[in-house]
């Protein structure tokens, strides 16, 4: 797949699918029409709209909406707040939520929004207001049979709490299901906030036992100590695999021997960061990630394995808890090494698949117990594992275009049953 490209193409997310896109669509032998249809998102909605600052200045804040596909069912797919999306990249990853909600076969398509915004600088007051306008603007295009919106970078339950609550005035009755990653009390369910790194730990199991690897003491680096990492972490280590390093933004740890998981988890809440922690050695969080280990956990951020650093990678499994954190020139040289990769799609769909629950707990008005969440959730990710390294093996390609391809198949399958509607 590799040519020669500049670094910014490498790391340019719509470019990083649609070369991934491009490569399963040829090996799937997809027809023409279909590979068009594919290739490009349905609908790309752009708004600008004003909100009052707390100073009283009027302010312009621009939105997206990107719909790639609705084939399978409603879009579904976070928002995220940043000061540097762009529509490239909401498109990038609607495409991506679109092939994620296949490879696990839950009945979503695939889509996204971004607010460009900095919430580390807003008020609780300017944010809810962003937010309660962002939904009015996009109203008309979501809803819980049209597109299903969940948190992101940069927003969280009561961004979702605010949404719901926006969609619901305007339709005059409660209507929870508009969106996932809600607070438990008003809709929302039961292990969905641990669902992605249980959704980690879960491949990582069914990695090591393909691979036929012990679990006990297997070595595991992280990068990022958020909700994906931290929770991925713990859960990991309750399990019996020894987190030896952490990679943080402002620094890294280190410890052979394992780093307690539950204290550096309590450090953080303390102290707000992970460094300083009495547990382990301070580490460079680059050299983190090319140190040797059986799994490291890139769960932080796209863009972390490229060509600049993949071929000093010495884990024997890479599970990508982050979107895109791997470019497709990496991708060439992590399958050289014969790194066993468990892609972005499947690795943290965990998170999709608990929002789906979210989304049918609120549909029935029955809400599940969190073991028969986990258990659900469980039994769908060693299921789309098995699918993928199946596929992978029927058609001699790597893990990610075989979770690609299968994810295309379906999509393109339910197309043609449906019809062009013309
Ligand atoms: P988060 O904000 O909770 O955590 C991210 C962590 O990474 C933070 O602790 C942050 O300090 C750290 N970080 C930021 N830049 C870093 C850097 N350069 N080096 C090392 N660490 C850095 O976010 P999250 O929800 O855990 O999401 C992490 C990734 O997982 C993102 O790519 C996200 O799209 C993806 N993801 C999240 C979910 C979910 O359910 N939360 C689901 C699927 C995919």
């Amino acid at each position: 797949m590799a040519t020669t490209i500049s670094l910014e193409q490498e790391i340019n997310p719509w470019e990083a699918q649609a070369a991934r896109f491009d490569y399963a669509a040829r090996k799937l032998n997809l027809e023409d029409g279909l590979w068009k249809v594919l290739r490009q998102p349905s609908r790309e909605i752009i708004v600008h709209f004003p909100v009052q600052m707390d100073d009283g200045r009027f302010e312009v804040f621009t939105g997206y909406r990107v719909q790639h596909s609705q084939a399978r069912g409603p879009g579904k797919g976070g928002i995220r707040y940043a000061p540097d999306v762009t529509l490239d990249e909401v498109r990038a990853l609607a495409s991506w939520m679109t092939w994620k909600c296949a490879v696990v076969n839950i009945p979503f398509g695939g889509a996204k929004g971004g607010v460009i915004c900095d919430p580390k600088t807003m008020s609780q007051g300017e944010l809810e207001r962003v937010t309660r306008r962002y939904t009015a603007e996009i109203i008309d295009f979501i809803g819980p049979e049209k597109d299903v919106p969940a948190p992101d970078l940069g927003t969280n339950e009561q961004t979702m709490a605010w949404i719901m609550d926006t969609y619901s005035m305007h339709m005059r009755q409660t209507v929870t299901s508009v969106v996932t990653g809600k607070p438990l009390s008003i809709g929302g369910s039961r292990g969905r906030r641990e669902a992605t790194g249980r959704g980690v730990r879960k491949v990582c199991d069914e990695a090591l036992r393909f691979l036929e690897m012990p679990r006990e003491g297997c070595r595991v680096i992280l990068q990022g100590f958020g909700n994906v990492g931290s929770n991925a972490a713990r859960l990991m280590m309750e399990a019996g695999y020894k987190i030896i390093g952490i990679a943080e933004y402002d620094g890294g740890l280190f410890n052979r021997d394992g780093i307690d998981i539950h204290a550096l988890a309590e450090h953080r809440l303390r102290n707000g960061t992970i460094l300083d922690f009495r547990g382990a050695e301070a580490a460079d969080p680059d050299e983190l990630l090319t140190t040797e280990c059986e799994v490291l956990i890139p769960a932080a951020m796209e863009n972390v394995i490229t060509s600049r650093n993949a071929d000093r990678i010495k884990a024997r499994i890479v599970a990508e808890g982050a979107n895109g954190p791997t470019t497709a020139v990496a991708d060439d040289i992590l399958a050289e090494k014969r790194i066993f990769v468990i892609p972005d799609i499947l690795a943290n769909a965990g998170g999709v698949t608990a929002s789906y629950f979210e989304w049918v707990q609120d549909r029935q008005g029955y809400f599940w117990k969190e073991d028969t969440v986990n258990e659900r959730l469980e039994a769908i990710l060693a299921d789309s594992f098995e699918d993928v390294v199946r596929y992978a093996e029927a058609h001699a390609v790597n893990n990610r275009i075989a979770a690609y391809m299968l994810a295309m198949d379906r999509v393109a399958f339910a197309i043609k049953q449906r019809g062009i509607y013309a």
